[in-house]
Parts: structure tokens; C-alpha cells; sequence
């Protein structure tokens, strides 16, 4: 049977005529696409400064280096992807992770203060299915702290909290271009900050860490080696559909909360299916659409959406429940809420382009096997 998938890009005939044109244009990387998207993004989400990178997960690793944070504690959440907590990791720091909110899955600030210790550094907070966390509560943990904060918002590009919009907020927002996300460039990823003492530190540390206008050894072509960087550089050709994909991230964003509204309606009357609440400043730009089930198990609903053409996924798995993170010490019963929400959460397919005739077929499909398995 045809399966209605979880997620899916979208790619039109500009997008193909984008790359086309950069494929032709002699610059395959490192030419003018790259600051014309970063340009581009910057204006967007109304940030001073935005810095392309190979993947979200660059742009994480990054993001905490340029802080210059040699060692310490970093606050986040366990319920999110891998990435968040491993970009952590490869900067020999140590996430400390604190419970979420029932209702809206993301990080819950009063249970931060608690986490606070001399070692902290910052607070790396993700806007968890494209919902904007509760702010305004977190930088003020942050302020009285002297923490710095940083957002991962590879779910959330186009959400505002307020009257500003997501990545024009924290000190860093990082974003990712994953096919699955609101937009795609293949792999990538941005950076985002108002502060140019880290932009500059972020060009060096995304091109090996290196310098072109230190002229130390004499000539023009003469440069430096500053920083132990990497190389998370983004194509042309990424840039080039990046630019394609973000003129067209409004409309994109508008048929996603399009179908987020007719499943929330069809759901609304089905006691068995909770959807998350929107906090009041918070405008989503929705990601993932995912209930939380009160009476029927997850995994049997998860089974009987496959026999009908649905695909449904799980986000997340905690973080602290795989191998390696155990390793480290982490023990599921300090994280109540994330634990019932894993237990209980499943993510039905949203993407732009899904059909009416599709988003039909997945709420027939969910209130079917709900009255199947609710008998039992
Ligand atoms: C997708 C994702 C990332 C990683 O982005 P990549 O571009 O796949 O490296 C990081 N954090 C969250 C919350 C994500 O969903």
C-alpha cells in the first residue's frame, strides 16, 4: 500500500531552475550565492548578521564555539533530536538536561533555575514542533545567571515570539535545511546573531579557521591560521536553492498550519487525542504535528495508521535513554513529563504539499483505528 509519509520537501520548477543556473554560473562554492542567501535570511527573520553552514548540526557545534566556553555545563532539553545535545559533546562541554512542560513539550523554565549551577554557561533551548519556548522566562533565568543563550530552531523558521521573529532573538539561533524541515537546501544549515564579535569569529571558525586578511608571511596572498575552524561551508548550489526555497517559506509555512488547523479540528472532539497548547505570545511556524494519546497505546496506533497508508513517527526517543548518552549517567525518572510524553506522543504526517484528499485520508485513518483500539 502507497504510504502517506511523515514529512516531505518541496521542490518546484524554480527551485530546479535555480540550481540549473548556479551549476552554469562557474561558482559551485564559496561564490556569490552564499552571502546573497545569508543576506536574504538575515532580512527575514531580522537579524543583524546570518552564516551559512553544512548542516543544523554544524551550526550548533558552532554556534557554542564561538562562545568561547572552555569548560562548563549547558542547559537543554532531552526532548529533542540527537544533534542538539551532541553539538555539546563535541565541545567538550557537559549538557544538563531539565524536564519539559506537559503541555507544550518544551523546555519548562521554572525547573531551569534549579539546574543552575557555578559551572553553567548557557542555555540552549529548542522550539520544540515550531512552537517558540516561553522566552521571556528563560532570558530572565539567563540574565540573573549571566548565561548566554542559544536557540535551536530547526523546527521553528518564521515563528515569532511577540512581535520578533525567531533568530533575531538569543544570542544564537541556529536553523537547519534538512529535506524535512519547513525549507530545504539538501543538507544546511544558519547561524543567526546580532553581535559582530561572534559573526566574525563564526567565518573563521566555519572555513578552518582561516584568515585571508592577516598578511603575516608578506604578500597578497599571504593568510593566517587563527583558529582551529572547521570546514562547514555551504555550496552555491545549496545557496542557490536556499534562496528559491526562503521567497517561497511564508506560503510554505501557511499550508502547513493550514492542515495543522482541519487536524486540530477533527481531533478536537476525540477524547482520546490531546494536541499541544500555544502559549500566548508564541505564533508557531508548525514543523511536526503530533498528539498525545490519553487511553490507547501509541505503538497499536502506530500499527493500525501503517495498515491504512499512514506513516506516523516518534519525536523523540529522550536523549538520555540511548546507549552512549546512559553511558554518561543520566537516570529517566529525574524527567517525569518527558517520559509520559514519550510514552504517549506520535507525529502524523504535515508537509506543504500534501493534498486535501490526503490530510482527509490520515483523520479518517486516526479516528477508525482509535474506535478499533478504544473497544479493546
Ligand atoms: C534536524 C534537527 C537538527 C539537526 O539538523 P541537521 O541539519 O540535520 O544537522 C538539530 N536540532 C533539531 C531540533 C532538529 O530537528
Amino acid at each position: 500500500m502507497r504510504q502517506i509519509p511523515t514529512g516531505k520537501p518541496s521542490i518546484g520548477h524554480e527551485d530546479v531552475l535555480a540550481v540549473q543556473q548556479a551549476l552554469l554560473s562557474g561558482w559551485l562554492t564559496t561564490g556569490p550565492k552564499v552571502q546573497e542567501f545569508e543576506q536574504a535570511f538575515a532580512r527575514y527573520v531580522g537579524s543583524r548578521y546570518a552564516i551559512a553552514v553544512s548542516s543544523g548540526t554544524a551550526a550548533l557545534e558552532l554556534a557554542l564555539a564561538c562562545l568561547d566556553i572552555t569548560a562548563g555545563e549547558i542547559i537543554t532539553t532531552p526532548f529533542t533530536f540527537v544533534a542538539t545535545a551532541n553539538a555539546i559533546l563535541y565541545n567538550d562541554l557537559k549538557p544538563v538536561f531539565v524536564d519539559i512542560d506537559p503541555e507544550t513539550l518544551n523546555i519548562n523554565p521554572k525547573k531551569i533555575e534549579a539546574a543552575i549551577t557555578k559551572d553553567t554557561k548557557a542555555i540552549l533551548y529548542v522550539d520544540y514542533a515550531g512552537q517558540p519556548c516561553d522566552i521571556d522566562s528563560i532570558r530572565q533565568i539567563a540574565e540573573r545567571n549571566n548565561l548566554f543563550l542559544v536557540e535551536d530552531a530547526a523546527h521553528a523558521l518564521g515563528a515569532r515570539y511577540g512581535s520578533t521573529r525567531v533568530g533575531a532573538i538569543a544570542d544564537l539561533t541556529t536553523f537547519s535545511f534538512h529535506p524535512l524541515k519547513n525549507m530545504t537546501t539538501g543538507e544546511g544549515g544558519m547561524i543567526t546573531t546580532n553581535q559582530e564579535k561572534l559573526y566574525r569569529k563564526l567565518l573563521l571558525l566555519r572555513n578552518h579557521g582561516l584568515d585571508k586578511e592577516d598578511k603575516k608571511f608578506g604578500g597578497a596572498w599571504s593568510y593566517n591560521m587563527k583558529l582551529l575552524g572547521r570546514n562547514y561551508r555551504l555550496s552555491d548550489l545549496q545557496c542557490a536553492l536556499g534562496l528559491t526555497q526562503l521567497q517561497k517559506i511564508e506560503q510554505l509555512n501557511q499550508k502547513r498550519a493550514a492542515v495543522v488547523n482541519r487536524y486540530r479540528e477533527a481531533f478536537s472532539s476525540i477524547p482520546e487525542i490531546s494536541v499541544l497548547t500555544v502559549q500566548e505570545k508564541a505564533a508557531p511556524a508548525w514543523h511536526l504535528f503530533v498528539i498525545l494519546l490519553r487511553g490507547v497505546g501509541r505503538n497499536a496506533l502506530f500499527e493500525e495508521l501503517g495498515h491504512r497508508g499512514v506513516k506516523a513517527n516518534v519525536h523523540y526517543i529522550p536523549i538520555y535513554h540511548f546507549d552512549y548518552y546512559q553511558t554518561l549517567g543520566f537516570c529517566p525518572t529525574d524527567f517525569p513529563n518527558t517520559e509520559k510524553a514519550f510514552k504517549n506522543i506520535l507525529t502524523l504526517p504535515l508537509y506543504a504539499d500534501i493534498s486535501g484528499e490526503e490530510v482527509a485520508h490520515v483523520i479518517g485513518a486516526v479516528k477508525e483505528s482509535i474506535k478499533k483500539l478504544a473497544k479493546k
